[in-house]
C-alpha cells in the first residue's frame, strides 16, 4: 500500500496577481504531485470560504498564509501516513478537520489544494493517468461514465466583473456543435476568436482583455457583442445554427438592486417578469444554447418560470445559484429550477465531495459542465477531471492567455491519448 510520507503548502500567484494556495503530496515511493486552486471574482455567495489573511500589510489583505499555516500544521500531520488511492477516506479527514458547514475554519483553498494533490499522487500511485483515475473514482460513487473530451464554452467576450469594457453580461459564448470533435471544435473556436478580434480592432471598440481571455470592448449594448459574434461567424466558414451555436453567462447578480436587474440594453431597469421576457427576445433573436445564472442567485421562483419558458430550447445553467453544493442542487432538481450545473471544485472543497454532485446533475439528466475560474494558475487538473466525468461541456474561458490555454492543451493531449488507443 502507497503512503502519503509529507504534505506541504507554500503561496503562489494566480492569473490576476492574487496570492492562491500551491500544496504538494509527497508519496513513500518517492512519487510526488502538486496541486494549486484558483478563485472567482464573481463568487456565489453560497461558496464555500476561500480564506484569506485580511492583512492589510501584505498583498492588500489577500494573502494566504493562514491557509497554508493550516496545511503545514493541522492538515499534514493528519493526513501523512494514509493511503492516497484512498480518496474519499482523506477527503472524508479534510471534512472532519474543518468541522463546519461551509469550510471556514480551515478554509477551502487550502483543503482544496491538498485533496486535488491527493488525487493526482493516488493516480501516480495506480500508474494511470489522471483522467482515468478520476473515472475510477467517479466509479466507486456510483457514477459510471465514459471518457469524453467536452465541447468547448469559448468565453469570447468578457464583461461584468472580469472586463474593462462597459459590457454587463460576463460572458459571451461561442459554442462548438457537440458533434464535432475536440480538434475541430479547438480550431473552429480559434478561427472564431482571431476574425472577432479584427473585427473589433476595425471598429476601434477594443479596451482591453479580460480576465478570461476574451476581448473586453465598449459597446452599446450587450446584445451589439451578439450581433459581432453574427458578424464574425459569418466571415469564417461556419454557420452558426449549425457548426456553432451562442451562449451566455449573464452572471445577473452583479447588476441586480432592489429586485431589479439594470443593463445597457434598457434605459429603465427591468423586473423579473420583463427581464424573462427579454431573453425570450434574445433568444428569438439569436437561439442561444445555453444561459448560465440569468437571474440572481436566490431568485429561486424566476429560476422556475425562466426554465418552464425556455427550458426546452435553451440549457439553463446554475452557477451562483447552485455553488456546487449538493443541498442547493438537491433543491433545484425538486423545484426544477435549471437544466444544467456548472461545477467548480473550490466552490465545495473536495475531490469526493464535487463527484458527488456531478453524480446528481447526471442522475436528473442534467447537462454537466466543469468550469475553471477567473483567476486561475497553470494547474490542468480540471481538464482530466472533465474527461474522467464525462462531462458535457467545460468553460475554460477564451483560448488566450496560458493559464486558460494550459487547460485547452491538456484536452488536446487527452484526446490524441484517447484518439491513438482506439485505432
Ligand atoms: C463564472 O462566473 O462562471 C466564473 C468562472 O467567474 P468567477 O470565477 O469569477 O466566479
Ligand atoms: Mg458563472
Amino acid at each position: 500500500m502507497p503512503k502519503i510520507s509529507k504534505i506541504w503548502a507554500h503561496e503562489v500567484l494566480d492569473s490576476r496577481a492574487t496570492p492562491t494556495v500551491e500544496a504538494v503530496c509527497v508519496l513513500d515511493t518517492g512519487q510526488f504531485a502538486i496541486s494549486s486552486v484558483p478563485s472567482g471574482a464573481s463568487t456565489g455567495a453560497h461558496e464555500a470560504l476561500e480564506l484569506r489573511d485580511e492583512d492589510p500589510a501584505r498583498y492588500k489583505g489577500k494573502g494566504v498564509l493562514r491557509a497554508v499555516n493550516n496545511v503545514n500544521n493541522t492538515i499534514a500531520p493528519a493526513i501523512v501516513g494514509m493511503d492516497p488511492t484512498q480518496q474519499s477516506a482523506v477527503d472524508d479527514k479534510l471534512i472532519a478537520l474543518d468541522g463546519t458547514e461551509n469550510k471556514t475554519k480551515l478554509g477551502a483553498n487550502a483543503i482544496l489544494s491538498v485533496s486535488e494533490a491527493v488525487a493526482k499522487a493516488g493516480a501516480l500511485a495506480m500508474k494511470q493517468n489522471l483522467y482515468s483515475w478520476i473515472q475510477a473514482l467517479a466509479k466507486v460513487l456510483g457514477l459510471v461514465t465514459a471518457y469524453h473530451v467536452p465541447t468547448p464554452l469559448f468565453n469570447m467576450i468578457n464583461g461584468g466583473l472580469h472586463g474593462a469594457g462597459n459590457l454587463d453580461f460576463q460572458e459571451f459564448w461561442v459554442v462548438p456543435a457537440s458533434s464535432k470533435s475536440y480538434v475541430q471544435s479547438l480550431q473552429a473556436g480559434v478561427e472564431i476568436y482571431m476574425t472577432l478580434g479584427e473585427n473589433l480592432k476595425r471598429r476601434g471598440a477594443i479596451h482591453s482583455i479580460g480576465d478570461e481571455g476574451g476581448y473586453a470592448p465598449n459597446l452599446f449594448t450587450n446584445a451589439d457583442a451578439l450581433e459581432l459574434f453574427v458578424e464574425s461567424i459569418k466571415q469564417t466558414p461556419y454557420a452558426l445554427g449549425r457548426d456553432v451555436f451562442l451562449g451566455l453567462d449573464v452572471a445577473a447578480d452583479s447588476f441586480y438592486k432592489n429586485n431589479e436587474y439594470a443593463i445597457r440594453d434598457k434605459s429603465a431597469p427591468m423586473d423579473e417578469l420583463a427581464f424573462i421576457e427579454y431573453y425570450k427576445e434574445l433568444n428569438n433573436s439569436y437561439h442561444l444554447a445555453l444561459l448560465e445564472d440569468p437571474l440572481a442567485q436566490d431568485a429561486w421562483e424566476g429560476w422556475k418560470k425562466i426554465r418552464a419558458a425556455l427550458g426546452d430550447q435553451v440549457i439553463i445553467v446554475g452557477d451562483d445559484l447552485l455553488a456546487t453544493n449538493p443541498k442547493r442542487v438537491e433543491k433545484a432538481i425538486t423545484e426544477m429550477a435549471c437544466n444544467a450545473v456548472l461545477i467548480k471544485p473550490n466552490q465545495i472543497g473536495t475531490v469526493t465531495e464535487t463527484l458527488k454532485v456531478i453524480k446528481m446533475g447526471h442522475d436528473a439528466k442534467w447537462k454537466i459542465i466543469v468550469s475553471h475560474r477567473s483567476g486561475e494558475t497553470n494547474d490542468t487538473f480540471i481538464a482530466d477531471f472533465a474527461v474522467g466525468i464525462g462531462a458535457d461541456y467545460v468553460k475554460f474561458g477564451a483560448p488566450a492567455r496560458g493559464e486558460r490555454v494550459a487547460k485547452y492543451n491538456r484536452l488536446s493531449d487527452i484526446d490524441a491519448q484517447l484518439t491513438a488507443s482506439q485505432k
